[in-house]
């Protein structure tokens, strides 16, 4: 068995709960609503339900849409909210005041992103015509990337100009991937199924280096890891409210853009909401010279509200705290699970070391989506992603080290008992 080691004596629980009983974290479980009988570790995929988030929702829904009707728009700042929570949100991201919006979802705001810096380079370098992008990033950021590049040749097909999107892969480094003919290198910070994270101030450099603009998705980064996007000098950012930042299912996304970018083309999803003056109803579009250019049409207002209630406990949280209880916690959940389950075909795919880790935790297992089907049903809800891979967030908010502790012992009680091995364990759901 491999030798693991771990400041926690890990042969009881009690060590997990006096672990607990010092930690500085520990009263942001209050501010969080989970069923009894859960243990909950796919806070990365939909963060759990924050205590104030129905009361702002009937606020919004019995007060502000029932009495205020269309005046809310005004009175109650439904206007300004895209740009006023970006304001809250930059201040986990390294953003300054006015380079954020939360608007849209994640995809079409990478859309907005690459369009903008696609015509920044167009421009400035019109030989850059390469998207650099990982094949093992999350779908959706591959298939934007693919899209544009389609829609570009498409109207350019006449002049033989091509894009094209370029993934790095087992064979392809990052640094042969980066040439003189890259417009754009667009990276997940932290991998959706691996958990394991570039060094966004080297990456950038080494996009920079070659003249190339640097896109970071950050929605597995957002409210789980240290992100500093001016430290870092990135170009353009976006990332996810529902998972680390607990905004609720399908909440809006968010945009960052550095303040050098933000007025030199359109987006071209050149709605009304991001023109200069939307209510003069002007017959051609004049762009936005802040943020809200990178807004399109009216915002979901409700959805939107909850995502405050989110940003506002995770703004009273030390970033510093909430990084190291990740890294003891996803630290214990590896030595535990290497451990104590030992005897079954379980391969760890996140990184061991702490520079390059996210805050979730992830195995392969040969029936990994049987085994999740029957952790669920025990009470631990992770999820499922191919090939094979059980994930498991390990957020440090409303998670404990005694709470790791239960959820690798009912992972080793269904390993140990074949409790996974039954037909209805075995059949697919259409989102695992
Ligand atoms: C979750 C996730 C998304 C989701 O995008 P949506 O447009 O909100 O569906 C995109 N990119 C990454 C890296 C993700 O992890």
């Amino acid at each position: 068995m491999e030798t693991l080691t771990h400041p926690l004596d890990l042969s009881t629980r009690e060590a997990c709960v006096a672990a607990d009983s010092t930690d500085s974290l520990s009263s942001f479980k209050e501010r969080f609503i989970l069923p009894d009988g859960v243990i909950y570790l796919d806070g990365n995929s939909l963060g759990p339900r924050p205590v104030g988030a129905l009361e702002r929702a009937q606020q919004v829904i019995a007060t502000e849409w029932g009495e205020g009707l269309i005046r809310s728009w005004n009175t109650a700042g439904w206007f300004e909210l895209p740009v006023r929570l970006g304001d809250k949100l930059a201040k986990l991201i390294g953003g300054r005041d006015g380079e954020t919006v939360v608007t849209d979802t994640t995809s079409l705001n990478l859309f907005k992103a690459l369009a903008s810096a696609i015509r920044i380079q167009q421009v400035d370098h019109p030989e850059r015509r390469v998207i650099v992008t990982e094949r093992d990033n999350f779908p959706t950021d591959i298939y934007i990337a693919e899209g544009i590049t389609d829609f570009l040749n498409s109207v350019a097909q006449e002049t033989g100009i091509r894009y094209e999107v370029r993934l790095i892969d087992e064979d392809l480094s990052l640094e042969q991937a980066l040439d003189g003919s890259v417009a754009v290198l667009a990276l997940s910070h932290v991998n959706y199924r691996t958990g394991a994270m570039w060094d966004m101030t080297a990456v950038t450099a080494k996009a920079h280096g070659v003249g190339a603009l640097a896109i970071w998705d950050l929605a597995h980064s957002a409210g789980a890891v240290a992100v500093d996007l001016n430290g870092a000098d990135a170009d353009y950012a976006v990332g996810c409210t529902y998972k680390y930042l607990n905004g609720g299912p399908g909440a809006p996304a968010f945009i960052w853009v550095n303040a050098r970018h933000q007025d030199r083309f359109w987006q071209p999803l050149s709605g009304w909401w991001s023109h200069a003056k939307p209510f003069n109803m002007a017959d051609s579009y004049a762009p936005a010279s802040t943020i809200n250019r990178f807004l399109c049409g009216t915002q979901p207002i409700t959805s939107l509200a909850m995502v405050e209630t989110g940003l506002d406990i995770m703004l009273d949280v030390d970033p510093a705290a909430l990084r190291a209880k990740s890294l003891a916690m996803t630290d214990l959940f590896i030595a535990l699970v290497k451990q104590r389950c030992a005897s079954h075909p379980l391969e760890l795919i996140t990184p061991r070391d702490h520079a390059i880790r996210g805050s979730h935790v992830s195995f392969r297992h040969p029936d990994g989506y049987a085994v999740m089907s029957a952790l669920i049903a025990g009470g631990v809800i992770g999820d499922y992603r191919e090939p094979g891979v059980l994930r498991f967030g390990i957020t440090p908010l409303y998670l404990g080290h005694a709470d790791v502790w239960d959820a690798v012992e009912i992972l080793r009680d269904i390993l140990d008992t074949r409790a996974w091995d039954k037909a209805k364990f075995k059949t697919r759901n259409a989102v695992t």
